[in-house]
């Protein structure tokens, strides 16, 4: 039955490709029609480097759904900091290591998150079906690993990987495709770019947030968050004020504290006020020692001045690594948590183990989101109750520009969309075709 299906999809596929096999960015084939090539954003291992040279526009054929898929015409796409790393080949070549694991593709098309039109589905589907708007989220799963099977939440399990980034045919192309369970309603109130570029962001900030009992915000809980004006940070700044807590954001810039303030951060603080930052010097060079730890205290009485009260970070919202975990171990409150999710400036990150474990504090790693978490986000963007922080729209031919602003921390606060197929900024409605 699966192989007759994928039969019929591959006849409906050659037969109009017989007709058009390509359309132009942002013009449509009838809906549910699927053209044999498309337009893509793609990266290849000779052109590793920064993301403005990476990323080159190609022409590559549409990949089709299986059993549980979905074809996705994706109108606009979400930039993250997973495809800076794609484009660089560091610290994975995602490339190799799909190619190691028998993919036979030398390309790589990246976007871990976007919104479109479900344009064909695979044997099985059944809570979308084509015409549907939808907002993709960025990971997958086998739903029969034996880890899901004895009840593991499908992000911890030895079978997940994030899509447009460990996975090929992201986003950044005019289809891709999707597992059923990676799409959720697109909130009506938003444009297809609005809606393309909260959800990594989001969901991660939301699993950070709440996904981690007992260490999940309280009212009146201090939580540091690093990054205020980034894409996770302006996400858990406001998740944090609606559970209560009381978020201090860190940014280096005057020009990004407004926007901290603005989206509810009781105060922000300007690390580049201090100078302790990297990897903790060796307690026996005492010198270096006593300066790192003159900055560390320093940089805690100004999260109590900003507070405006002696109190610690219950939760520390972590991200940058190498740099700042050394003063996040050090600040979190007795019996609180560090929650960690990228290391955007380096991965060999000193902890002094002596205040983990004396002052009984958590170090938590923490990986996007599962599909309830998926679905609680978009919900409380659906309803207003959080902004997507949309920043910034650029074209498709832009996506490596998108990525370069990222890779030089140059990028306006919040969220950066670029458009697909969607052929203007602000639109909501749907395609015809
Ligand atoms: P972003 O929009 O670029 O924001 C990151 C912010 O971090 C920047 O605005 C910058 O703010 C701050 N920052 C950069 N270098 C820093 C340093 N050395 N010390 C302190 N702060 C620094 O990126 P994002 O989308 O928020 O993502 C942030 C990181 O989380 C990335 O590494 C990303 O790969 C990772 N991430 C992981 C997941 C997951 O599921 N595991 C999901 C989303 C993101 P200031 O310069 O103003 O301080």
């Amino acid at each position: 039955m699966a192989r007759l299906f994928l039969c019929w999809q591959y006849l409906k596929h050659i037969l109009f490709a017989m007709t058009q096999e390509l359309f132009d960015v942002g013009h449509f084939p009838p809906l549910g029609e699927v053209p044999r090539r498309m337009h893509a954003s793609v990266i290849r291992s000779e052109r590793f480097g920064p993301p403005v040279t990476a990323f080159q526009p190609e022409v590559v054929d549409v990949p089709l759904p299986g059993g549980g898929q979905v074809l996705v015409m994706v109108m606009a796409a979400g930039v993250n900091y997973n495809n800076v790393w794609a484009a660089l080949g560091r610290p994975l070549d995602v490339i190799a290591a799909r190619r190691a694991r028998g993919d036979q593709h030398d390309f790589h098309i990246g976007g871990s998150e976007g919104s479109g039109v479900v344009w064909a589905v695979g044997e099985g589907v059944k809570h979308v079906k084509v015409g549907d708007a939808v907002v993709m989220s960025s990971c997958r799963w086998d739903e029969t690993a034996y880890d899901i099977r004895m009840g593991a939440d499908p992000m911890t399990s030895s079978s997940q990987s994030v899509w447009g980034y460990e996975e090929n045919f992201g986003s950044f192309a005019q289809f891709t495709v999707v597992e059923e369970y990676q799409c959720f309603p697109k909130p009506a109130r938003l444009s297809w770019e609005e809606a393309a570029c909260f959800m990594l962001t989001g969901a991660t900030a939301y699993r950070q947030l709440t996904g981690w009992a007992p260490h999940t915000v309280k009212p009146n809980d201090p939580v540091l968050i690093w990054g205020g004006s980034g894409g996770l940070g302006s996400m858990a700044i406001q998740i944090v004020n609606m559970l209560g807590g009381i978020p201090v954001a860190v940014v280096s810039d005057e020009t990004k504290i407004d926007h901290c303030l603005k989206l509810g951060a009781k105060g922000v603080i300007n690390r580049t006020e201090f100078d302790h930052w990297g990897r903790r010097p060796d307690m026996t060079d005492t010198e270096a020692f006593a300066k790192w730890h003159k900055g560390v205290r320093g940089f805690g009485k100004k999260f109590w001045e900003v507070l405006g009260e002696k109190r610690s970070p219950r939760i520390v919202v972590e991200h940058p690594g190498e740099s700042t975990i050394p003063t996040s171990i050090y600040l979190c409150d007795n019996a609180g948590m560090v929650v960690i999710c990228g290391g955007t400036s380096g991965y060999a990150a000193d902890v002094d183990l002596r205040f983990l474990w004396m002052r009984q504090k958590r170090l938590q790693g923490s990986h996007f989101a599962n599909v309830p978490q998926c679905a609680a986000i978009t919900h409380l963007i659906a309803s207003g109750k959080i902004d997507p922080c949309l920043s910034k729209t650029l074209s498709f031919a832009q996506v490596g520009d998108a990525h370069q602003l990222m890779f030089e921390n140059s990028h306006p606060p919040g969220n950066i969309a670029v458009l697909v197929n969607s052929p203007e900024l602000g639109l909501q409605a749907l395609p015809t075709g």
